[in-house]
């Protein structure tokens, strides 16, 4: 008897589909197909592969409104953030179809070893075989985008197991694929809970591969029984941001308050430790504290909604219950800390501690802390005090600072008059320690997703 995986809308709480929950034979089937279509996937000319993903780009954009209602739907996000995330897919797309003609190596000048004369070498990129990819619930579609199409260009073949909460949005993408001419085989979908359909795929010896993103302690875990295969891992964090007094607050404040809060903070890299120079903290805080209190919270399928509800009851009440300790701790609420339901209000918190929960651990939630300094040097201390190392930014028009946090900051990437949140979709982006293991950003996805092969003719 089949098992059924139901999808419900986050704002209303009522059923919106059901997909076929898979268990181990059901990877394993789709794990078989995957293998079988690989042989002519990973032939297909670049010129074929590069079309299929760019027609698959224009289909997205063509489907542009149900994709948008599906993730705001399933995901709880406000529909404005969920548009964007599509735009952004359809340019995931865009620059996989590009790297696919982009597949090559070079060539090694083998007499530079005394042992190499008469020797030419040259190395090739091969895709490496099926892929699995494992996906999290906060951006259905974009991150699904940055396996499956760095994958398919570089003539991988993929099993997609896409966050139990949001795989109708997957389901989407998958039809586009196949609308845009994808063979059978090249893309396979699972649906089920981690613990079940996550777990036999990853410990299914047939992939070559796995990537994953979603929480620390979940990627871990897949290090840990993946086997022989390549892992990417891309994991949260905590992320800072510096506001120095230089700042153009005109354009720091409310790109602050979007990054803090925005999908109701359920962002990897969403604004959760600020540090604001105490000479603009007056002004910073009155224009931030203005600003988060004129969000538009409630239902994500309202064209204005800023802040719509969180994933679940528990992440939630997980909010609401940290929000509380920090408070009781001897942290000052400014705004917020208001709950219904799933619903959490945008909450700002000063007078945090390192060692508070809401400041030391990834908060996943609409709360920022607001933390006062006087010194340059032990705001970067700050910022740098974290067991994660994804994005970290800087408000600075200073130059020599702004070089100082580049070397200072363990991060994989540093933004410069922006804060954490920045990413678009062709640039490296991963992180350090416990915010993972390889890169993703289309190129360089492509790069983890292929193995060299070196190449030697003797001439002699
Ligand atoms: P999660 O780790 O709970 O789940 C992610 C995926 O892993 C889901 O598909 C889930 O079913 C699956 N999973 C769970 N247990 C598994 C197991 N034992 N074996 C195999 N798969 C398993 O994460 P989430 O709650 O969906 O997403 C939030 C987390 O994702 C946050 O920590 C966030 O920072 C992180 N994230 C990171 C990035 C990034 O690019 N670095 C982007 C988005 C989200």
């Amino acid at each position: 008897m089949t098992d059924w995986l139901p999808v419900t809308d986050k704002f209303t709480g009522l059923e919106i589909g059901r997909l076929p929950a898979a268990g181990a034979e059901e990877v394993d089937a789709a794990v078989g197909r995957a293998q079988a279509a690989f042989r002519s996937w990973s032939t297909t000319p670049a010129h074929r592969r590069s079309a299929i993903l760019s027609r698959a780009a224009a289909l997205i954009e063509e489907r542009r409104e149900r994709f948008t209602e599906t993730i705001a739907r399933e995901a709880g996000k406000a529909w404005k953030h969920a548009a964007n995330e599509v735009g952004r897919s359809v340019e995931t797309f865009t620059f996989a179809s590009e790297e696919a003609k982009r597949l090559h190596g070079e060539t090694v000048p083998m007499d530079a070893s005394v042992f190499g004369d008469n020797r030419i070498g040259f190395y090739l990129r091969a895709p490496l075989g099926v892929v699995s990819a494992i996906t999290p619930f906060n951006f259905p579609l974009n991150l699904v985008a940055h396996k499956v199409a760095p994958a398919l260009a570089a003539g991988n073949t993929v099993v997609l197991k896409p966050a139990e909460e949001t795989p109708l949005t997957a389901v989407l993408m998958a039809d586009c694929l196949r609308d845009a001419g994808l063979p059978e085989g090249a893309l396979e979908l699972v649906y089920g809970d981690g613990p079940v359909t996550g777990e036999a795929l990853v410990r299914h010896p047939g992939p070559a591969k796995v990537s994953f993103t979603g929480s620390p302690p979940v990627g871990t875990h897949i290090l840990q029984h993946a086997g022989l295969k390549r892992v990417t891992l891309e994991l949260g964090n905590n992320s800072g941001t510096i506001v120095e007094p230089d700042a153009n607050l005109a354009a720091a404040v409310p790109r602050c308050v979007m990054s803090a809060f925005a999908n109701a903070g359920q962002v990897c890299i969403s604004l959760q430790r600020l540090y604001v120079h105490e000479a603009i903290a007056v002004a910073f805080l009155e224009q931030f504290l203005r600003e988060t209190r004129a969000l538009k919270i409630g239902n994500p399928l309202d064209r204005d909604c800023d802040v719509g509800p969180m994933v679940s009851d528990e992440a939630a009440e997980r909010a609401g219950q940290w929000i509380a300790e920090a408070v009781a701790e001897g942290a000052t609420m400014l705004e917020g800390g208001r709950r219904e339901g799933r619903l959490v209000w945008p909450t700002v918190l000063t007078n945090t501690r390192p060692e508070m929960k809401v400041m030391c651990r990834e908060a996943f939630a609409p709360l920022v802390s607001v933390v006062i300094y006087s010194d340059f040097d032990d705001a970067l201390r700050m910022l740098g005090d974290s067991p994660y190392g994804l994005q970290a930014g800087i408000y600075t028009q200073d130059l020599r600072k702004a070089f100082r946090a580049v070397a200072a900051l363990d991060v994989g990437g540093v933004l410069v008059n922006d804060t954490s949140i920045f990413r678009v979709d062709h640039m490296p982006y991963g992180g350090n320690r416990m915010s993972g293991i390889g890169r993703e950003g289309v190129r360089f996805a492509v790069e983890e997703m292929t193995n060299l092969k070196f190449v030697c003719f003797n001439l002699a």
